[in-house]
């Protein structure tokens, strides 16, 4: 019966990361797969998130279905942790705003609801970007193209092509922009970059379909919610550009199993949400009929309790804070061995990219031999997880890289 169905080759990142758990090797260090560890590599359980689980325990009780879109306490703390309380977007409801399966299931769902109802357009994506978005939109039924992003030369972003590319795309194509700490290469637009590209957005008429997965791990939680708060204040074309938002509290809550994401639709006014929201809850039915409960009612709850939140805030912080210090003693590391060895190329691309990842400019067969002869676990575009390193590590790390590059 199922002989002419094709094998599955797998996830690259996912099976990278079960090679990783077979690997018997014990100095072996995992910087592939995007999840935060800790100084003892192992996954934070914040403690805010404790808290408010301690607290959830005692109120449990019985066990509902939630509604289609989710429950309505998470729904409202993600519109204002993403736009801010005081936006005239969320004030105005103009935003429908569904609690989704994961970051993933917001872009899934998010990109059905848009293949129903705008089936002529195209996606764009940056190249690179994650994988996933393209076999996600791929799997909806859409063309996806990419406009020019990451510049190898100098490990930084080709703004202009980026800006030329999109500003030759026709009206209603789906844009996918990165909010903050680009997947795979860690590189961001600056405010300024954002604040040309987003008239461009608006003149031309297209849909920006934004992914934020690692708020708070940029600038910090208000900083990396910038653009989309600029895209939702636009007012180029006169009326408010219309815009998809997926987010995930996978990394920023280290909730990753309990899928905690959301989708948000910015509409031009709030009949047009209305309308919005209601084929989107039609999707969900359709798909999965409707979210789980807990993990979103732990999110919930530290957004909704001023103490809570100021500790999860506070956590949150720290993880930016310590990525960013270990960058930078991988840099130091790094660059002093290269040095020693008389080998002057600029490595700083390493403390300007930003987030979980940088792209390393390896090659996959310096991967492979970063892994083979080092036990250190890169993927093979050369993107490396900078919240995969701690201070027991990240020396190796340095003396491992600088041997590869060094061998070319
Ligand atoms: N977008 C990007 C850019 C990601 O890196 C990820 C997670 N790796 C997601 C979306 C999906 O998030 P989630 O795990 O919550 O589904």
């Amino acid at each position: 019966m199922f002989q002419h169905i094709e094998p599955y080759a797998g996830d690259p990142i996912l099976t990278l990361n079960e090679a990783f758990g077979r690997d018997p090797r014990t100095d072996k260090i995992n910087l592939s797969i995007g999840i935060y560890f800790d100084d003892e590599g192992k996954l934070p359980v914040m403690a805010a998130v404790r808290a408010a689980e301690a607290q959830q325990l005692q109120a449990a009780g019985v066990r509902p279905y939630q509604p289609m879109e989710g429950a309505a306490n998470y729904r409202q703390a993600v519109q204002h942790l993403l736009f801010g309380a005081e936006h005239e977007a969320v004030k105005s409801g103009r935003i429908a705003t569904l609690q989704t399966i994961g970051g993933s299931g917001g872009l899934k769902v998010g990109a059905d609801f848009l293949k129903r109802w705008f089936p002529d357009s195209a996606v764009w994506v940056s190249d690179p970007t994650w994988d996933n978005h393209r076999a996600m939109f791929e799997g909806a039924g859409f063309k996806v193209g990419t406009y020019p992003y990451y510049d190898a030369a100098t490990g930084g972003l080709d703004f202009e092509a980026m800006l030329a590319a999109i500003e030759q795309l026709p009206a209603r194509s789906i844009v996918l922009l990165h909010a903050c700490c680009h997947n795979p290469s860690g590189v961001d637009l600056t405010h300024a970059q954002w604040a040309r590209l987003i008239p461009v957005i608006a003149r031309r008429g297209l849909i920006p379909y934004v992914d934020i997965a690692y708020q708070g791990f940029g600038d910090g939680i208000e900083e990396d919610a910038w653009a989309i708060r600029a895209l939702a204040a636009d007012r180029t074309a006169g009326t408010p550009i219309s815009f998809f938002v997926a987010s995930s509290f996978s990394k920023s809550f280290s909730l990753y199993g309990e899928r905690c994401g959301a989708l948000s639709v910015v509409c031009p006014d709030a009949a047009q949400a209305e309308l919005a929201l209601g084929q989107l809850r039609a999707t969900i039915r359709r798909n999965y009929s409707s979210p789980p409960t807990h993990g979103g009612q732990l999110v919930a709850r530290v957004l909704q309790t001023p103490a809570l939140r100021a500790q999860w805030a506070a956590e949150l912080d720290a993880m930016r804070v310590r990525i960013a210090a270990l960058r930078q003693r991988l840099h130091s590391g790094l660059g002093e061995r290269l040095r020693a060895a008389g080998d002057t190329r600029n490595i700083d691309y390493f403390i300007t990219q930003r987030g979980m990842f940088s792209y390393t400019g390896l090659s996959a067969t310096q991967v492979d031999r970063l892994r083979e002869e080092h036990a250190v676990y890169l993927v093979r575009s050369g993107r490396m997880c900078a919240a995969g390193l701690n201070p027991n590590n990240v020396d190796a790390v340095a003396a491992a890289l600088a041997t590869v590059m060094l061998k070319d």
